[in-house]
């Protein structure tokens, strides 16, 4: 699979087929519609323009008898009776005599009678009449007529130009939900090479990069399949995390496979606009056939694709009439239209079960989060064009970060240079990557948030407490770091980690972690008689496990081995939701349960701070002193004051 990734050229343009920005891009077949809009000014001019024509010609016009003389009838009639005049011109009711002599004189016509009435009536006789060539011009020539109406017309066009100018501000902000159909699509095509991901860029996900690689192969040579019959996938799901790198796998697959890659965010699809959302659906699968072979990847799919009829105030018509287009779509497939709908969630429960069906999105990847080969992998992807100190040691810091996802990992390498940078140093150390992961993890550090003398006796009793407990009971993790100098909202924090990653946790970890948790209240009230705001969210981290063991693991004896909630959306756009699935009795002893947990918990950490007082007390003066502890100190400190310090074998997952 070693392929020749450098003949590409890439290019990400953002389709937005709304004409200015990029119009017609990949294929005339993508319309663009409209013409291009005029300005305001250009309208103005073009307006002044024509008036200036119209005039000008207007008084060519009528200048072709003004260089002539005016006169009165009867001195005409005179002069034709007198034979002077050779031809009469009658053009409306204005009489144009030529005479012998090439002058020109020009009258008014009497309203009601003729020319030959009127001259006769003047003196002519009907013999000079006759020998004078009269010839009338009936007044319909078109300049005669604007001529007549143009004093109604100008006012008129004037008002008509007012109205369409207002009709026209009025549509600009109807035109911009017109141009919201189109999809917003952005693509990246296979000739372009500057943002070309393939998977070496994608680090661990070992089998999904496996199953993907089934689809790079039907994209590459898709007769191969087809020939033989295959049923080719139509749809690949990728689940994972947030920050696994699903979005970026997804383009590794198109950056393979050397195809066009359509990419739209599922929340793009929903757009205020009944109706929008499904046009855009259709306008991206007409691109994407247009441009096959091709993968269209719906990021974030749960924001569409969640289950039907489930919403809550009738929101959801705009998301269903959009999956339902994604389906109407994906159904629509002939096997040899070789383009393949990848979808991203970290959401996989909530998404309707249509989705999912054979013939939909029936591949489904899954990434988890990176282990710890995984995780130094990662960091040597980011750190590859970043400058290294010699003591940079990637193993390390791949062992002290497990749960970071791979986001997490590269906004930690980003983190460390960004602080080298600052230091003024060329390379980035371990020093520095060290530190990033604390702030990566906590937010941080605010050194400026100055505590009280007093805030900061509880701060370091608090967490000694969290500490001391951490590193008594069997099942919780040991300590790697004391600190009470407060990070993101936390007023001091205290790092645990984990000896070996673990995929299932135990109950009697669990209840250790609850007591870990209330560490830091119990704490508070054993040493000042008094709890702090402090408190609280180690509270609610330690009440939300204690109701999940009750209602999603089975972990206590007395609700026994039922399921009450599911993992997902307890909670949905900030209201609890009330379709509970148990009765109020079950609902009342959940409650009990819980708070028997929690105060089995407190009793466990009062007993165990009390018992290991020295330690306890020698940490967090220790903690007032240094604000910070490490791992080593803090070894030696509790060592000191006799508690055995855990060692690997200590903290393996008890099942049961
Ligand atoms: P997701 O879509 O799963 O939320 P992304 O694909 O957007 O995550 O990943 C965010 C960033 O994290 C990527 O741009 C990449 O820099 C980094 N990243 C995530 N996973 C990996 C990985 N396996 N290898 C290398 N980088 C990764
Ligand atoms: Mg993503
Ligand atoms: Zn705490």
């Amino acid at each position: 699979m070693a392929e020749n990734s450098t003949n590409f050229n890439q290019k990400n343009t953002r389709l937005s087929n709304n004409g200015k920005k990029s119009g017609k891009k990949i294929s005339g077949k993508i319309g663009s519609s409209g013409t291009p809009k005029m300005s305001f000014l250009n309208i103005i001019a073009i307006v002044i323009l024509v008036f200036l024509l119209l005039g000008g010609l207007y008084s060519q016009y009528s200048s072709k008898s003004t260089n002539t003389t005016a006169t009165s009838l009867s001195s005409i009639a005179q002069d034709v009776q007198k034979g002077k005049v050779t031809s009469l011109d009658v053009q409306g009711d204005k009489i144009i005599a030529v005479y012998v002599d090439k002058s020109v004189m020009t009258t008014q016509k009497e309203a009601d009678s003729s020319i030959t009435e009127s001259l006769s009536r003047l003196g002519v006789s009907s013999a000079v009449l006759a020998s004078t060539t009269i010839t009338i011009e009936s007044p319909s020539g078109f300049w005669y007529v604007v001529g007549e109406i143009a004093p109604f017309l100008v006012p008129l066009i004037f008002l008509a130009i007012f109205i369409w100018m207002i009709s026209r501000q009025v549509r600009g902000a109807g035109m911009q939900a017109i141009s919201f159909g189109q999809s917003k699509a952005r693509i990246t095509l296979p000739n372009d090479t500057k943002q070309k991901v393939t998977f070496k860029d994608v680090a661990g996900a070992k089998e999904a990069k496996q199953e993907l690689l089934e689809i790079v192969d039907f994209l590459k040579n898709p007769k191969k399949f087809i020939d033989i019959g295959a049923e080719i996938p139509k749809g690949v799901i990728l689940m994972g995390a947030p920050g696994t790198g699903k979005t970026l796998l997804a383009r590794a697959v198109a950056g393979e496979a050397n195809v066009a890659f359509f990419s739209i965010s599922g929340s793009e699809f929903v757009e205020m606009f009944v109706g929008v959302g499904a046009s855009r659906v259709r306008d991206l699968f007409k691109m994407a056939k247009d441009a096959s072979p091709s993968i269209v990847f719906v990021d974030e799919i749960d924001a569409v694709g969640r289950a039907r009829g489930s919403g809550m105030g009738g929101g959801n018509d705009e998301r269903e009439q959009t999956l339902n287009q994604i389906l109407v779509e994906m159904d629509g497939f002939e096997p040899n239209e070789k383009v393949i709908v990848m979808a991203a969630t970290n959401r996989p429960d909530v998404l309707d079960p249509a989705l999912l069906r054979p013939g939909r999105f029936d591949r489904r990847v899954v990434i988890d989060l990176p282990d710890r080969a995984d995780r130094e992998e990662i960091l040597g992807i980011h750190s590859s064009k970043k400058q290294r100190a010699e003591d940079v040691n990637m193993k390390i810091v791949a062992e002290r970060t497990p749960g970071f996802s791979g986001a997490d990992l590269a906004s930690l390498m980003n983190e460390a240079a960004i602080l080298a940078a600052r230091e003024n140093r060329t390379k980035i150390g371990q020093f520095d990557l060290m530190r990033s992961i604390e702030k990566v993890m906590l937010g941080p550090e605010r050194r400026s948030h100055v505590l009280s003398v007093k805030e900061k006796e509880i701060t370091a009793y608090h967490e000694a407490g969290h500490a001391i407990i951490s590193s008594v009971l069997p099942y919780s993790d040991p300590v790697h770091k004391i600190s009470i100098i407060s990070r993101g909202r936390a007023a001091g924090y205290t790092l645990k980690l984990p000896f070996e990653e673990r995929r299932l946790q135990s109950r009697r970890e669990f209840l250790d972690d609850i007591a870990v948790s209330l560490g830091g209240y119990v704490a508070e009230r054993m040493i000042f008689g008094d709890m702090t705001t402090g408190a609280s969210n180690d509270l609610q981290v330690a009440t939300a496990l204690a109701r999940d063991m009750v209602t999603r693991y089975g972990m206590s004896e007395k609700i026994g081995p039922v399921a009450l909630e599911s993992a997902q959306g307890k909670v949905l756009f900030g209201m609890g939701v009330s379709d509970r699935e148990y009765s109020e009795k079950v609902a009342a002893e959940i409650d009990s349960e819980v708070s028997r947990i929690m105060m089995d918990a407190r009793a466990l950490a009062e007993k165990t701070l009390g018992e290991h007082k020295n330690a306890f007390d020698a940490v967090a003066k220790r903690l007032v002193e240094t604000e910070t502890i490490e791992r080593e100190e803090y070894e030696l400190l509790i060592a000191s004051q006799g508690i055995i310090v855990k060692k690997k074998e200590g903290s393996l997952p008890v099942s049961g």
